[in-house]
């Protein structure tokens, strides 16, 4: 399309067809300026393409449970952003009452699995 049009605009500049040579000419301009324009617009929709996908998988990955950690005399931990639940958990002589009715972290969102500690294998 590109390469018919510089054609078109070469054989219209030989033929010195005046009258049209200043339409063309702006055409042309327009052409180019359109071009460039596109080039920027792609530039701008392949960023905006690249911070959709990190936004996707932070939020994926947020998405997915993790264990919480738990120890013996020690509130639960969020295994992400290692805060404690103590403000979740009643503590009676050292032992935690557990928050498991925390689906998330209250602190950054991470969603939680209790399914070990209810096993028993922690
Ligand atoms: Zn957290």
């Amino acid at each position: 399309m590109k390469t018919e049009l510089s054609e078109l605009i070469g054989r219209l500049r030989d033929s010195e067809n005046c009258d049209v040579l200043d339409d063309v000419d702006e055409a042309a301009n327009e052409l180019e300026r359109l071009d460039k324009e596109n080039e920027v617009l792609q530039s701008q929709l392949s960023e905006s393409h690249r911070r959709e996908k990190v936004a996707v998988e932070h939020i994926e990955k947020f998405q997915v449970p993790m264990y919480v950690i738990q120890e013996n005399w020690n509130p639960s931990e969020c295994p992400r952003c290692h805060h404690n639940f103590c403000d979740y958990e009643e503590c009676n002589d050292g032992y935690y009452t557990r928050a498991e009715s925390l689906e998330r972290c209250p602190y950054c969102g991470q969603k939680l699995s209790w399914n070990l500690a209810q096993e028993g294998t922690l």
